[in-house]
């Protein structure tokens, strides 16, 4: 199933499933919905050595010569180990990405979320942590007093240091909980630095997503919708 929302439908059932739920504050739109189920059945099959590696032929390298309609935006750390495309079996066109060392955030990604989910009309923002993090452990590291890390790499250290904090003062001291905290911390943030993206799930627009990558399974754990 392609999660491109020009392309996917809705079934009856799932958008029964999408109106009972109401486990979030905001409850998910339908096609943000159909548009997470996507990137999760495409989850199972990687990690389960199953990727039919979708959409990435010289068909749909022409489908897309002039235009891109991707279901989802994914703002995601700059880890080697964790490229959306290939942990969500996904092809060309289907995910806008943003990446970033700790996932943090500044006005160039706080822009290119806005451009994602105003200029593309994406269904879904997923905020994807991971295992096994660098940027929380280096963090951590740095508050420990056991690593110095100085220059351009102290934003880094600012705004990971404050889920840490958070999580902490939560009485959470592990670096799992550490990394979950500090990818829903930020998925928080967007949504109120972000008019666009605030006004997007207040009128029904837009879903948001938060999970963690599992480095030691290939699993994508759920946080968050
Ligand atoms: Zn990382």
């Amino acid at each position: 199933m392609s999660i491109n929302r020009t392309m996917s439908e809705n079934t009856p059932a799932e958008e029964a499933t999408a109106t009972s739920s109401t486990s979030a504050a905001t409850t998910m739109p339908a096609e943000s919905t159909a548009v997470l189920n996507a990137l999760m059945e495409g989850n199972r099959r990687f990690a389960h050595g199953e990727a039919l590696h979708p959409r990435q032929n010289p068909t749909r390298r022409h489908e897309l010569e002039n235009e891109q309609h991707p279901g989802a935006v994914v703002l995601s750390c700059s880890d080697s180990r964790v490229p959306p495309e290939i942990i969500f079996d996904q092809g060309l066109g289907d995910i806008f990405d943003v990446r970033t060392a700790g996932e943090i955030l500044d006005t160039a990604v706080m822009a290119s979320l806005d451009f994602a989910a105003e200029g593309l009309g994406v269904s879904l923002l997923f905020v994807l942590g991971h295992e096994h993090c660098g940027a929380v452990a280096a963090t951590r590291q740095t508050l420990e007093g056991t690593v110095t890390v100085g220059g351009s790499q102290s934003a880094i250290l600012e705004q990971v240091g404050l889920s840490l904090r958070e999580s902490q003062n939560n009485g959470e001291n592990t670096a799992d909980a550490f990394e979950r905290h500090h990818a829903l911390r930020i998925a928080a943030e967007i949504r109120s630095r972000s008019r666009v993206i605030d006004d997007a799930v207040r009128n029904g627009k837009l879903g948001i997503a938060v999970g963690r990558y599992l480095v030691t399974t290939g699993d994508v754990e759920l946080l968050q919708k």
